[in-house]
Order: structure tokens, then C-alpha cells, then sequence
């Protein structure tokens, strides 16, 4: 089935859009703002599940050959003097990636850019629809030109400027900065593993991003630093003590010595993703805290459903309300997880403690749990009873952390206000989370496609 696509952004999402759409047939033209790659820092890691979605993309190839590294899974260290539990993915999933993001959007550009019926254009930004009755038909371009589609794909990115045009009104949180540090010729002490160091103001990720390379991202809580002097010192000082030696010097003299960029986290959800004639895809469409790694393997979500959907039927009013279904069946529990792991690791107030120790107690049980939370963690299982049955067991054991301290004589009343925050954080997030997750679930069965408003003022 032919059809015309213009997708906004030539990003990670639109390119990975661009190449699973072309596959089923679609003429694209791919409108990206900058005239090379995106200025701020962006991901890095992605899990198997999505390099799968890649290999189907045609792309697997080209981005390890590129310059890409194969990753196992995750090894998480709760404290400096405690050993590392490791989270391998399943033999079966195969490898994770882990690629420098420019390097990956430059090669998806060059790779899919040759594909039939795919044109590129760099230093193209679309600034407003073109509507016709409540339907778009195409975009317009900041210099005047116009673009007539079936389908506007916008994958404009987190801060998407096309999204509010159509009248969407994410929620937006922001949550903290991410600081991306780079270390060259250093090693991690779990080798080719994504890893996890806690115990400090926020997580702090290291991963593998090319042969010899790693990045660090570390989570800064809002309002803990200003100026390159101030975050230097808080990392040095209070971060850099959670990460072991030899790799904690090559961090600090990184910091000291190398650029590095510090970078807003925000949470982002929204209600809907789709209207007639046009869907949102990636970031646009909503993103959660970088920690689990999660946004460009949800965008490959995105694009396989929508590829999917819209090469059988077309990009009709029935696709594209398909598509939003499929997207937040996937999306909505990734995001409930992805909050509550957020403020397990971060760990700030006893109950998010008590839960902290109770996770490391359940990896630490068996096999299978570790498998579980990998299975969640990275994608392979999205089903809500799965991520509720898994937080129910880790509540228990955290209970059963903070009831063991009688035992050690703690004095009865510490126990009982470490219980009661165990409870009102675990419960208290828990019962949030679900609530709000739980009406999601519920309203994507209504949810039809999003009305559009009449014209708005040009981005
Ligand atoms: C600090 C940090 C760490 C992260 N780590 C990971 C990780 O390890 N693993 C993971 O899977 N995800 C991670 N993510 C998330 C990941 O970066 C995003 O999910 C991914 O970049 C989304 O790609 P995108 O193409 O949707 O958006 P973007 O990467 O933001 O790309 C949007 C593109 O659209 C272009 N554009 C914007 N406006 C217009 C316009 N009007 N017209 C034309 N073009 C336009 C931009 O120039 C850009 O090229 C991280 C995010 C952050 C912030």
C-alpha cells in the first residue's frame, strides 16, 4: 500500500519511523531542524528488545559495525563496601547496544536516506500544520514551503513544539539534571555491563558507548548545583566516593578536565498520541526518567506499531486510533515502573530506604527474581499484574528488613516510624502510581483519536 509521510525530526524516532514505514511501502520526506545532529546530550543504551526492532529496521548491522558495543545486561552496587547484584538479559534476547547517540542518528540518516522513496532534508523545521477541516494534511516549513501528506509523523522530541499546535497538554514534571561525563581508556568492574552505582544524591548509570569508552550519567536532585565549579565539587565530593577504584580517579579527572553537559530530566505523559491524520512517535509522545534506559526502546515500539497498523489499513482514522492503543498498552507500565524504581534508588526519605534494601534482598534470593526485574526493566515484560506481583514481593521482604532490626535490639519506636514510613512510601507511591496508571489503562479503550483545534499562532 503507497502512501505520502512527512515525519518531523530526523532524530533516533524519525529515522527508525522513516526506515519502518518505507518498509511498508510509504513515500517519506523526513524534515529535521538542525543542520547536523542534535546539540544535547541523548541516549546511549538500548536493550535487546529494541536492537531486535532494529535488526528487523535493517539497522543492526550498520550500527555495530559503525562504531557500536555489545551490552549483557545491568550490575547494580547498593552502597561503596557492598558487591555489585548482576541483571544479565535472557540468553535468548541477545545483546543490548551501546552506541555514542550522534554517531547512531548520522548512520540511521546515511542508511535509511538511501532507501527508496526516502528523502532527507537537514536544516528543514516544520512551524505549523496544514489542516484541512479536522483532519492534517501536511506541514509547513519555517521558510515557507509545504509539505501535502497522508500522514504527519511528528517526532519532534520531548520538548516537541508541533504537539501543543494540535491542542495536546502533556503532564510535565521535572525531575532532576543528568550530568554526561565521558572517560576514555578505563575500564568497569563488571566489563560490558550497563552499571549502576548508588548511595549518592541520585543514581549514577556507566555504560559502554564505544570500544574503551564509557559514559557516566549521574542524576543530580534539582537545585544541588549551578555553574561548572559547583557541580564539579558535589560530584567530586559526594558522588565519586559510590563509584569503586580504579574507575572513580578516571571519573574525577574527567570532571576536572574534559567538557561535560548537564542535561534536564523531566517526565512527560500524555493522554492521547493521535488524531486524524497525524501521530506522535518517541519523545514526543511522552518520556520518563533516563534511568532504565527506556526511551528508544519504547520509540522502536512506537514505530514497529505504527508500521504495522498503517501498512495493512493505511494511515486511516481506525489505524491511527490502533496505534494509540498499542502504544500505551506498552507505554503505561514502563512509565509506573520507571517512577518507582526512580525513588527506590534514590532512596531519600527511610521508606524509599527500607524498599532499596528489600529489592537488593530479592536479587540477591534467586535466579528468577533477578530475571523478572530484568524482563521489566528492559522491556521483554510489559504486563502490569507482572510489575505489581514483583513491587508486592519486594514490599514484603523490605517489611521484613525493617521488622529483623527488633531483633537487633533496635528500640521499638525507630521500628515503628521506619515501618510506617516503609508503608506510606510503598503503599502511598504504589496506590498513586496505580491510580493514575489504572485510569490510563482504562481510558485507553476510550480513547479515541484527539480532536484537533481550529488554527493556532506558528511555532
Ligand atoms: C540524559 C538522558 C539520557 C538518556 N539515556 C537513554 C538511554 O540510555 N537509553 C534510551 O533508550 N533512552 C535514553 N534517553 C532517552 C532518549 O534520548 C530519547 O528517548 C530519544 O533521544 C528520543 O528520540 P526522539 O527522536 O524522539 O527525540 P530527540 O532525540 O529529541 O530528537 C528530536 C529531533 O527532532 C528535531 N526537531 C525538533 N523540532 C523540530 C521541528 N520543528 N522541525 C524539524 N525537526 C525538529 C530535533 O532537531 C531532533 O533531531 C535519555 C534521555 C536523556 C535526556
Amino acid at each position: 500500500m503507497s502512501f505520502e509521510v512527512v515525519v518531523v525530526g530526523g532524530g533516533f524516532t524519525g529515522m527508525a519511523a522513516a526506515a519502518a514505514l518505507s518498509q511498508r511501502g510509504a513515500r517519506l520526506t523526513v524534515l529535521e531542524a538542525a543542520q547536523s545532529t542534535p546539540p544535547q546530550f541523548r541516549g546511549e543504551l538500548i536493550h535487546p528488545k529494541g536492537v531486535r526492532a532494529l535488526d528487523v529496521l535493517g539497522l543492526k548491522q550498520a550500527l555495530f559495525e559503525g562504531g557500536g558495543v555489545a551490552v549483557h545486561g545491568f550490575a547494580v552496587t547498593p552502597d561503596a563496601n557492598q558487591e555489585a547484584v548482576v541483571l544479565p538479559y535472557a540468553d535468548t534476547a541477545g545483546p543490548g547496544l551501546g552506541i555514542d547517540h550522534p554517531l547512531m542518528v548520522l548512520t540511521m540518516r546515511r542508511e535509511v536516506g538511501k532507501r527508496p522513496g526516502v528523502s532527507v532534508s537537514t536544516g528543514a523545521r516544520a512551524v505549523d500544520f496544514v489542516r484541512e477541516g479536522e483532519r492534517i494534511a501536511g506541514v509547513k516549513r519555517a521558510d515557507g514551503t509545504v509539505h501535502r501528506a497522508d500522514l504527519v509523523v511528528v517526532a519532534d522530541g520531548r520538548q516537541s513544539k508541533l504537539r501543543p499546535l494540535l491542542g495536546l497538554q502533556p503532564e510535565v514534571k521535572l525531575l532532576s539534571h543528568t550530568v554526561a561525563v565521558a572517560v576514555e581508556g578505563a575500564l568497569l568492574p563488571w566489563g560490558m555491563n550497563g552499571h549502576v552505582f548508588l548511595g549518592a544524591p541520585g543514581p549514577i548509570l556507566a555504560y559502554p558507548y564505544a570500544p574503551r569508552k564509557i559514559r557516566f550519567c549521574i542524576d543530580v536532585p534539582v537545585g544541588l548545583a549551578k555553574g561548572k565549579a559547583a557541580f564539579v565539587e558535589l560530584l567530586e565530593t559526594k558522588y565519586a566516593p559510590f563509584v569503586p577504584q580504579p574507575l572513580r580517579d578516571a571519573l574525577v579527572k574527567a570532571l576536572r578536565e574534559e567538557p561535560f553537559e548537564a542535561v534536564a530530566t523531566h517526565s512527560i505523559s500524555t493522554d492521547a498520541c493521535a488524531a486524524p491524520g497525524v501521530v506522535l512517535v518517541g519523545d514526543a509522545g511522552g518520556c520518563a526518567h533516563p534511568l532504565t534506559a527506556s526511551g528508544m526502546t519504547n520509540a522502536l515500539n512506537d514505530v514497529l506499531s505504527l508500521a504495522e497498523v498503517v501498512g495493512e489499513q493505511g494511515p486511516s482514522d481506525a489505524a491511527l486510533e490502533e496505534y494509540q492503543r498499542r502504544r500505551y498498552d506498552f507505554i503505561r507500565m514502563r512509565e509506573l515502573f520507571t517512577d518507582a524504581l526512580y525513588e527506590v534508588f534514590r532512596a531519600h526519605d527511610p521508606g524509599s530506604k527500607s524498599l532499596q534494601a528489600g529489592v537488593f534482598r530479592y536479587w540477591r534470593s534467586s535466579e528468577r527474581s533477578r530475571q523478572a526485574s530484568m524482563d521489566i526493566l528492559s522491556g521483554e515484560d510489559v504486563r502490569t499484574s507482572r510489575f505489581v506481583a514483583e513491587y508486592s514481593r519486594v514490599f514484603g521482604l523490605s517489611a521484613l528488613d525493617v521488622l529483623a532490626s527488633l531483633k537487633r535490639r533496635a528500640p521499638l519506636k525507630d521500628t515503628t516510624l521506619q515501618m510506617r514510613s516503609l508503608v506510606k512510601t510503598g503503599f502511598g507511591r504504589l496506590e498513586a502510581a496505580m491510580g493514575r496508571t489504572a485510569r490510563k489503562v482504562v481510558d485507553r479503550y476510550r480513547l479515541k483519536l484527539h480532536r484537533v483545534p481550529g488554527e493556532q499562532p506558528s511555532a
